[in-house]
């Protein structure tokens, strides 16, 4: 069998050094914003070119609290992507502003800059770009039309964590910008876990009270904030594969070349783009077919995990048919999410696993 992805294989490779981390932590007993917690915001602010590192539960959560912080509320609007995931656009419901959906550019997955400024109204306060399978955005035209419509941007960058734009890393570009430490993600958690990177002190202060209860100090409370810390245990498991990612990052950008040389040319398949190394961290290798369920059942039978990201586009879900949006306000997301299929992919994947997956995506295709 080939797994989606192996955490176990991962685990394996720093059990030593994770071990003794977690251990300390259960010595100490600082489960609650102990040391760990600081010591990995300023690590991962350093790793994201920011100034300030605030660890919260999730990634979910990074997004709701990054919209709160700005004062986002009923009456506005905010602009997310069609093709992402809920949490995006969750986010957004959470303050009781309106998502504005806007579609997507087949070739990078990513916002579509047409309908984006089509969209942008004299409500818009925030677009939230996600950089979708771990491809970052074209952020010097992002942040061009954010500052000509006067527009603030909170970058949805958890399934990017690393990946750079001319010189600059994914997350660094908005006011704010949101990680999950999801353990499937590219820098993952033994749980759920998250973090909102910012270069502003002020937001900065804002958020370190608003996930832990609104307190500026213990039992005064100068807004009604959330429990939304990052746990000490996670940020302990964090700071040792932080060390690691630029590693496995590398591997995941290797892997996407080698499935790319493997399945060039085969049947109906559109790869994906291999931009320049670091522009793509390979969260996701997403393939397009016209054929694509009957080739998911084909590697499903074969013993080959895929998946699929995401089945159901925002507009589609049950949780958003008030908006009143149909496919043919999409034609683009509608269209992927109808041929996508995300292939095994994980920095400790062999050459002779990706060649088992294009041998039996070729199999497919000749039958
Ligand atoms: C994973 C993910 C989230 C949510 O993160 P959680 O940690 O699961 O809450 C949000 N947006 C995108 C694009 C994601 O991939």
């Amino acid at each position: 069998m080939i797994p989606f992805v192996d955490l176990k294989a991962q685990y394996h490779s720093i059990a030593r050094e994770v071990d003794i981390e977690m251990r300390k932590v259960l010595e100490q007993t600082n489960f609650i914003l102990g040391e760990p917690v600081a010591a990995f915001e300023k690590e991962f602010a350093v790793f994201c070119d920011s100034k300030y590192c605030i660890g919260v539960a999730s990634g979910t959560d990074a997004l709701h609290l990054a919209l709160r912080a700005l004062g986002i509320g009923p009456g506005d609007e905010v602009i997310a992507p069609a093709n992402t995931f809920v949490a995006t656009v969750l986010a957004i419901s959470y303050v009781g502003a309106r998502p504005v959906l806007v579609d997507v550019d087949p070739q990078t997955f990513n916002i579509d800059f047409d309908d984006l400024e089509k969209k942008i109204t004299p409500k818009t306060k925030v677009i939230v770009p996600v950089h979708l399978y771990g491809r970052v955005l074209n952020m010097d035209h992002l942040m061009a039309l954010a500052k000509k419509h006067g527009i603030k941007v909170v970058e949805d960058a958890c399934q990017a964590h690393g990946a750079v734009w001319e010189g600059k890393k994914a997350g660094s570009f908005g006011t704010m910008g949101c990680f999950s430490f999801y353990p499937g993600k590219n820098l993952g958690a033994y749980g759920d876990a998250g973090a909102i990177v910012t270069s502003d002190e002020a937001l900065s202060n804002s958020l370190k009270m608003l996930r832990n209860y609104g307190s500026p100090k213990k039992y005064y409370h100068d807004s009604q904030g959330y429990n939304s810390r990052l746990d000490t245990l996670q940020a302990a498991i964090l700071r040792v594969k932080l060390k690691h990612i630029v590693e496995w990052n590398r591997k995941r950008f290797l892997n996407a070349q080698l499935y790319y040389g493997k399945l060039r040319g085969v049947g109906d398949i559109i790869l994906p783009d291999i931009p320049s190394i670091d522009e793509h961290v390979f969260h996701l290798f997403v393939i397009r077919t016209k054929q694509r369920d009957g080739l998911l059942k084909f590697l499903q039978d074969r013993q080959v995990q895929a998946g699929i990201h995401y089945p159901v586009p925002i507009y589609a879900l049950g949780a958003y048919t008030h908006l009143g949006l149909t496919a043919d306000d999409y034609p683009v997301t509608e269209k992927l999410s109808k041929e996508i299929l995300s292939l095994p992919m994980y920095p400790e994947l062999l050459e002779a696993q990706i060649d088992e997956v294009a041998g039996c995506i070729r199999d497919f295709f000749i039958q």
